[in-house]
């Protein structure tokens, strides 16, 4: 097993993985910048190093500033989280050539996998049902174009590149192509220095279901339940939940089929999501993959009872997985509320800032993954997420109201959250109904509260 982790992430993510390496026996070694150096992460972990300035290109994107932390310490494995350089090939490449473990892909697998239309073409070839649209990515707006026309509208294009709903744009009909066209690409372009497109079918209303995997290096892969990210906004998720109310055990079936199918396919090890959308009719379409943990991860570690970070560093450290994995029942409900710093009155601004009172709810069937406290600065630098509440109770209905308690009992005071809209969301007659989708919260009339 490693001795050593070095965490190159900051957050609650950080903190999370910390919470592992500690009862692994695992010294964990945390990385900040100068401004986030009184948060958490650094204080909970056994050793921490100061990468660098606040922004991200100068700190946790320095690979080199990274290296030289993970060699000083004397770090046997480096855990990348989620974001940042989780999916960079070239940090898993540095790294195996530092012969430091990359708990992640090699960085074949992450271009294979990574690369969105390179892991259509994948899955196609396995059988696995894909979204109809071009094959890899497209050459010309001509090409656009015509696939469309083929196809049928409305088409949506998407950066290969791409991530956190950047990068994508609906288009409806064939005058709006190019202009669609010309913004996807600069998007992509300057949020991940690759302008390479590929269109497809834009499904209505679908819902947005992804499988969680786990793999071993001695060909065991084993799919651990699926989520329900279809509450979310500008294509980015708030509200997650497992298992899904849309997914019978037959679909389930192959869901888990298809994805093992496709992970079997790239060789993959260690913690995976296959992402799908679902659609009205049953049927579904994988939509990508994505080579690490994921944020929503702790809804499957409720209902499946496991602790997967745990499991996705005993992977890359070459242990089996255990016998019991390959047979699970789901048990209960979980769902996941995200809290952003963010004014939800005022469409949804960031709202970074001093928290000046924080208290987190608790009780029977309650977790909080956070890294924040009360009189701790949330800099403006970085992702707005603040904050994670996790609920499990034994069926949905109790589920939604054990989280709304929670919410209530939550105190975030100094800054704006999000908590004021996941409130009104979980009080919605269809989301308690489980009648959601990934429009769901275009026609959702949240009533902004003064004061909130
Ligand atoms: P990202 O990696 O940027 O999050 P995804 O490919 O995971 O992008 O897509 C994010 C969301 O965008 C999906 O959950 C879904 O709501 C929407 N979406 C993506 N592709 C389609 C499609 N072909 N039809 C309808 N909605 C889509």
């Amino acid at each position: 097993m490693f001795k050593k982790i070095l965490i190159a992430n900051r957050g609650e993510i950080a903190l999370r993985i910390i919470r592992s390496c500690r009862e692994m026996g695992i010294q964990s070694v945390a990385v900040y910048s100068t401004i986030d150096e009184l948060s958490l992460h650094v204080k909970f972990a056994d050793e921490a190093i100061c990468i660098g300035p606040p922004e991200s290109i100068k700190s946790y994107l320095n690979i080199p500033a990274i290296m030289s932390a993970a060699e000083i310490t004397n770090a046997d494995a480096i855990h990348p989280g989620y974001g940042f350089l989780a999916e960079s090939p070239e940090f898993s490449s540095i790294c195996a050539e530092h012969k430091i473990n990359f708990i992640g892909p090699p960085p074949e697998t992450i271009n294979a996998m990574g690369d969105k239309a390179n892991a259509k073409n994948t899955m196609k070839s396995v059988g696995v049902p894909v979204i109809p649209g071009s094959d890899g990515v497209l050459i010309s707006h001509n090409q656009a174009l015509a696939m469309a026309e083929q196809i049928g509208y409305p088409v949506i294009l998407k950066a290969t590149a791409g991530g956190g709903g950047r990068g994508m744009r609906m288009v409806e009909r064939k005058e709006d192509l190019l202009s669609a066209y010309q913004m996807a690409q600069q998007e992509s372009e300057s949020a991940f220095a690759n302008g390479d497109l590929y269109l497809e079918k834009y499904l209505i209303k679908p819902r947005h279901i992804e499988v969680q995997i786990l793999a071993d290096q001695h060909g065991n892969v084993v799919a651990l339940g699926e989520r329900e990210c279809s509450i979310q906004r500008r294509h980015q998720k708030l509200l997650e939940e497992s298992p899904s109310s849309a997914v019978t055990p037959e679909i389930r079936e192959k869901l888990y089929d298809a994805a093992i199918k496709g992970v079997k396919s790239a060789n993959y090890v260690g913690a995976g999501t296959i992402e799908f959308l679902l659609t009205e009719d049953g049927n579904f379409y994988f939509m990508e993959m994505n080579t690490r943990i994921q944020v929503e991860h702790p809804v499957t570690e409720m209902v499946v009872g496991t602790d997967l970070i745990k499991h996705q560093i005993r992977c890359h450290a070459g242990k089996k997985l255990p016998e019991w994995m390959t047979d699970v029942n789901l048990r209960g409900h979980s769902i996941e509320c995200r809290i952003n710093a963010e004014n939800p009155d005022k469409n949804f601004r960031p709202s970074p800032g001093t928290i000046t009172s924080f208290h987190m709810p608790g009780g029977c069937g309650v977790r909080v993954d956070t890294h924040v406290y009360a009189g701790y600065h949330i800099p403006p630098t970085y992702d707005s997420m603040i904050a994670k509440i996790i609920v499990y109770a034994q069926t949905r209905a109790d589920a939604i109201k054990r989280m709304a308690g929670a919410l209530d009992e939550a105190i975030i005071e100094g800054i704006h959250t999000t908590i004021p809209f996941q409130k009104q969301l979980l009080m919605h007659k269809d989301f308690i109904s489980g009648d959601i989708n990934t429009g769901f919260l275009e026609n959702f009339d949240y009533e902004p509260k003064k004061g909130s």
